[in-house]
């Protein structure tokens, strides 16, 4: 294959284009493991990185794609034989590196992680880098100790890609989840994923209190904002959030009334540079923790040649659940 198949982003006189194309193999990147991509995913960044709304790219061309699950074509690192089904996410895949939409990938062997007992590739991407936050996420809050005995947890973003992952586990586990959204026609959706309660996220959208009246005892939010500002007021006594996102903004207008009053935590949580230990831990909970019928339920697939069109629609709201990209 001297030349494949991929969306490549370039700059224009006017921002940036994304278009498929064909790539050629020649100018693939460094890395010791070459993959043959059989599936990937759209997440909020790829959004990002197609419609070229927020500096994500730092490189051009650039294959757009974080995320992709495949097979190991060639290795010169002993940890990987041709053959091998691996997923790999973030590590600057589609902003430094050639990314994943496309027939093929170059990385390097550390990045990959070996695709778990009983998820297929195509499972791994529907779940994809939100997921995978998710479940971070959730791995977070357990390892501050809540549990789903210390009372309900909220998510907020929902009806999207790491809030609709958080909720299958979350209540798969036994927590009792309230999920927030702006799309009260996903109440059913949301219902069927697990959660107990669901809520209008303009509940959690004015300016917060320093604190407010204790609703949960921990939470995941995709959010940001005054959002993450409200959860935080709204934790109970030793609670914790996991922050992982920004749909609503980067700021935090909050104060640290919740951290010094009432012991609250607030988790930090990044999936691009996060280490290969918690990354395996999180896919082989996520093998063992989401229900497949669930995932499938929140799962569009999509062919390549439709990514860029469908990156609008993420930044615009309009994507419920994950999408999973069909490379070949
Ligand atoms: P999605 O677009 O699938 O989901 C985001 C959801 O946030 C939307 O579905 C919507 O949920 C809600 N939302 C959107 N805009 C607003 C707004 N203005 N105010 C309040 N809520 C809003 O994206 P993902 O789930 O893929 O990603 C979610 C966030 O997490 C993004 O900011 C992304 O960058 C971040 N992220 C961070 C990672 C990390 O490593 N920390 C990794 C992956 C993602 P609803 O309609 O239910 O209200």
């Amino acid at each position: 294959m001297a030349s494949f198949k991929a969306i490549r982003i370039d700059k224009a006189d006017k921002g940036t284009t994304a278009a498929l194309t064909q790539f050629d193999e020649a100018e693939l990147m460094d890395g010791d493991v070459t993959v043959r991509v059989e599936w990937s995913t759209l997440n909020y960044k790829d959004g990002l990185a197609l419609t070229g709304k927020a500096p994500v790219v730092r490189r051009f061309p650039m294959i757009a794609g974080i995320d992709f699950a495949g097979t190991v074509e060639a290795s010169s690192d002993p940890a990987w034989k041709a053959g091998d089904k691996v997923v790999c996410t973030g590590w600057g895949m589609g902003e430094t590196h050639l990314g994943a939409y496309a027939e093929k990938a170059r990385v390097k062997g550390d990045w990959l992680v070996a695709l778990p007992q009983g998820l297929s590739a195509r499972d791994a991407m529907a779940i994809g880098t939100a997921g995978f936050t998710a479940m971070l996420s959730v791995l977070a809050l357990e390892k501050h100790g809540v549990s789903p005995k210390s009372g309900p947890v909220v998510v907020t973003g929902a009806a999207g890609g790491v809030g609709s992952v958080a909720i299958a586990v979350l209540s798969r586990v036994g927590y009792h989840v309230i999920a927030s959204t702006g799309r009260a026609t996903e109440a059913d959706y949301l219902k069927s994923l697990g959660a107990a309660e669901v809520i209008d996220r303009n509940e959690l959208s004015a300016p917060a209190k320093p604190l407010a009246k204790e609703r949960w005892a921990g939470g995941v939010d995709s959010v940001g904002s005054n959002t993450l500002a409200n959860l935080l007021s709204m934790t109970r006594y030793g609670g914790a959030i996991a922050a992982c996102g920004l749909a609503a903004g980067m700021d935090l207008p909050s104060s640290v009334a919740p951290f010094i009053l009432r012991g609250v935590c607030l988790l930090g949580i990044d999936s691009v540079m996060c280490p290969i230990d918690p990354r395996k831990a999180a896919w082989q909970r996520l093998a063992s923790d989401l229900d497949r019928t669930k995932l499938s339920e929140i799962t569009t697939e999509i062919p390549l040649d439709q990514v860029p069109e469908w990156g609008a629609k993420i930044l615009a709201g309009q994507v419920r659940g994950r999408i999973v990209v069909k490379i070949v």
